[in-house]
């Protein structure tokens, strides 16, 4: 199966500026292939489906609504209005998610069941504070947020393992502690939720043009979600190439 790459743009870009961005990466065939996506604040939908309309670069949104049928929800956005906008992706229960919104199990299994009714690709994130990791926790850590996953899994199951002290630190995780969280996250999935078609395990902290070769051919690495460097035209053609 083709890996997947993801960037995940987060909370940055101005129109004018992911115009330029889209543009060096729509002329790049690394970039403007299926397998690789771009994460977009939910404003800029509209503008980025309509830039890539007709082109193989697909589009993703940060977050979804759990509440599926229209309604009174204040500042929600939902899973059909994301559908209506060709959205692939949509990414799931991120640490800065969990972090600063208190986003739990609970929630995300509604906004799994939300978005995958809707047609559209949960990316399950999941990763350890460094707290955890020193504790011996990491493993059960992620076990528990994996639990979203019971009863639900079906079709294609994609799973992001972003370790937190990773993520926008530099720091990126051993090739070791990958390959060994990688490992045990299929493990889990294998045993505990059957029938998914495929399953693609991806891995984000740090990930960027020095470092992506050796990530992306990291045994059970099925992708990377990048975030800084995905707002870097080279750099993230150069992780799309690593991905190849
Ligand atoms: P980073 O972010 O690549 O900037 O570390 C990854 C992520 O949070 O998805």
């Amino acid at each position: 199966m083709d890996k997947l790459v993801i960037g995940n743009w987060k909370m940055n870009g101005r129109r004018s500026a992911n115009g330029a961005l889209l543009a060096a990466l729509l002329g790049e065939t690394a970039c403007n292939r299926r397998g690789v996506s771009v994460a977009v604040p939910a404003v800029y939908l509209a503008d980025v489906a309509a830039q890539l309309a007709g082109q193989s670069l697909t589009l993703s949104a940060q977050d979804v609504s759990q509440f599926a049928d229209d309604g009174a929800y204040t500042g929600e956005v939902s899973a059909a209005m994301l559908a209506e906008f060709g959205i692939e992706y949509v990414l799931l229960g991120h640490s800065e998610r969990r972090q600063y919104f208190g986003e739990d199990n609970r929630l995300l299994g509604a906004k799994f069941d939300a978005a995958s009714n809707a047609g559209l690709v949960p990316v399950l994130c999941v990763g350890e504070t460094l707290a955890e990791r020193e504790a011996g926790q990491a493993e059960s850590v992620i076990a528990t947020q994996l639990e979203v996953l019971l009863g639900r899994a079906s079709g294609h199951l994609v799973i992001a393992y972003e370790p937190v002290w990773a993520i926008g630190t530099g720091k990126v995780a051993t090739i070791e502690q990958i390959a060994a969280m990688h490992a045990h996250i299929k493990q889990w999935v294998l045993q505990n939720a059957k029938g998914a078609d495929s399953i693609r395990v991806l891995y984000g902290g740090s990930v960027k043009a020095e470092n992506a070769d050796a990530v992306l051919s990291t045994p059970n690495v099925d992708g990377a979600l990048v975030g800084g460097a995905s707002l870097n035209a080279s750099a993230f053609r150069k992780i799309c190439e690593a991905a190849e």
